[in-house]
């Protein structure tokens, strides 16, 4: 439950390789309603990223652009540095070295587990076909299934038949649609795991789109949020997480609460009080709101304090505290599971040391004060 966590570095691909996969622009509407909008996004070779947005904001559209099952309306995407649609270009599906895996599998039910991983090999002979369909299904350690059909698998193993058929014919990039979101609970961690390790195994290029933000940040090696067909930011977990640019990203991705604060004179400031220090902020005098996660938030029993304890949720190994301050706001506190403040308590809040909150104006995050901000100051300070 710690904000600071060792940023990963992402794999660097060779200066020379083109990225695996990349949108310039990318638009699809349908009629009036937005697919996606003027995306761009660059995948180098051998990263696995998550995409991640709610219902109907354009996972799917994208994916569905880049395996060539849609025709952008503008843009251009690049596989593996070649144009496969934009530019005048539009190739084939089965000519883009893309391997799709869906949520359903889509096996081909009346095909045996080998055939199904045969299947994309139509190019190869007959025994190099029976050679690389058994090196898959070895990786993914299903060899003593290969005569078995869909039917006779469970949803996990039938979810590893799918990765080995995608990922037969070497292709440049697999994107991956919610491919555990079939699965129950259970088995959902295991097969994640699997297919992951299987990816980075191969150093295959991946886009796996999830609805889970603790899959998104867990697996990706960089996160892709999107809202509303647009891309609101791309980067690794940890900046997507401790640095969210856009309040949306901040609320979508973990759980913020968000104050009316003010920045004078470097030091953040708000119904709590004193939130951190600003640096780099020390001529200026800003309203902003700040966003506060609940494992910043501190809570001390305090007769004499106005914030009470107004909801209580028991999640285990961590207790949610909601708390309503003075202005009838609230935030809410992780608190240790051995910590159980009753309904009404009244509590001091503050914020955790070493925490230095995201900042926003309006729905963006800001990290330099806005150029407006020290005039705004200067008046009354001079
Ligand atoms: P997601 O996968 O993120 O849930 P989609 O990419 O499936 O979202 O859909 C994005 C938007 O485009 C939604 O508003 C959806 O209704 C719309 N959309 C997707 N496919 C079509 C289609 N074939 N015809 C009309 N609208 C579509
Ligand atoms: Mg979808």
């Amino acid at each position: 439950m710690t904000a600071q966590m060792e940023t990963i570095p992402v794999p660097m691909a060779p200066e020379d390789t083109p990225p695996a996969l990349a949108l310039d622009g990318v638009t699809k509407h349908y009629g009036s309603s937005r697919g996606v909008d003027a995306l761009d996004l660059s995948v180098p070779a051998g990263e696995l990223v998550t995409l991640i947005g709610p219902s109907g904001c354009g996972k799917s559209t994208t994916l569905r652009l880049v395996a060539g099952l849609e025709r952008p309306d503008a843009g251009r995407i690049s596989v593996a540095g070649s144009v496969v649609a934009g530019s005048g270009v539009f190739v084939n599906p089965e000519l883009r070295r893309v391997g799709l895996v869906f949520q359903d599998h889509a096996l081909f039910p009346h095909l045996t587990v080998g055939l199904n991983v045969q299947f994309g090999l139509d190019r190869l002979s007959r025994a190099d076909r029976r050679r690389r369909a058994g090196e898959l299904l070895d990786l993914v350690q299903l060899a003593h299934l290969a005569d078995r059909y869909p039917h006779e698998l469970s949803g996990g193993e039938q979810q590893r038949v799918a990765l080995a058929r995608a990922l037969a014919p070497r292709p440049a990039v697999v994107l991956l649609d919610e491919p555990f979101s079939g699965l129950d609970e259970s088995l959902r961690a295991q097969v994640r795991r699997d297919t992951v390790a299987t990816l980075r195994e191969t150093g295959t290029t991946g886009v796996l789109v999830t609805h889970d933000q603790t899959e998104a940040l867990s697996v990706g090696s960089r996160v892709v949020v999107m809202h509303n067909g647009v891309i609101e930011q791309a980067d690794v977990p940890e900046k997507v997480f401790e640095r969210p640019a856009t309040r949306f990203v901040a609320s979508f991705m973990g759980d913020a609460d968000f104050l009316p604060a003010r920045v004078h004179r470097a030091l953040l400031t708000c119904e709590i009080g004193i939130v951190s220090t600003v640096p780099g902020w020390a001529d200026s005098d800003v309203e902003v709101d700040v966003v506060l996660r609940p494992h910043e938030v501190a809570l001390q029993a305090d007769p004499t304090a106005s914030a009470r304890v107004s909801a209580v949720e028991y999640h285990g190994a961590f207790v949610l505290h909601h708390v309503q301050l003075a202005s009838g706001r609230t935030l809410r506190s992780w608190q240790p599971h051995i910590v159980r403040f009753p309904i009404g308590t009244a509590v001091t809040v503050t914020v955790t040391a070493g925490t230095s909150p995201t900042l926003l104006i309006g729905d963006r995050a800001v990290t330099t004060p806005p150029l407006d901000a020290r005039r705004a100051a200067t008046p009354h300070e001079r």
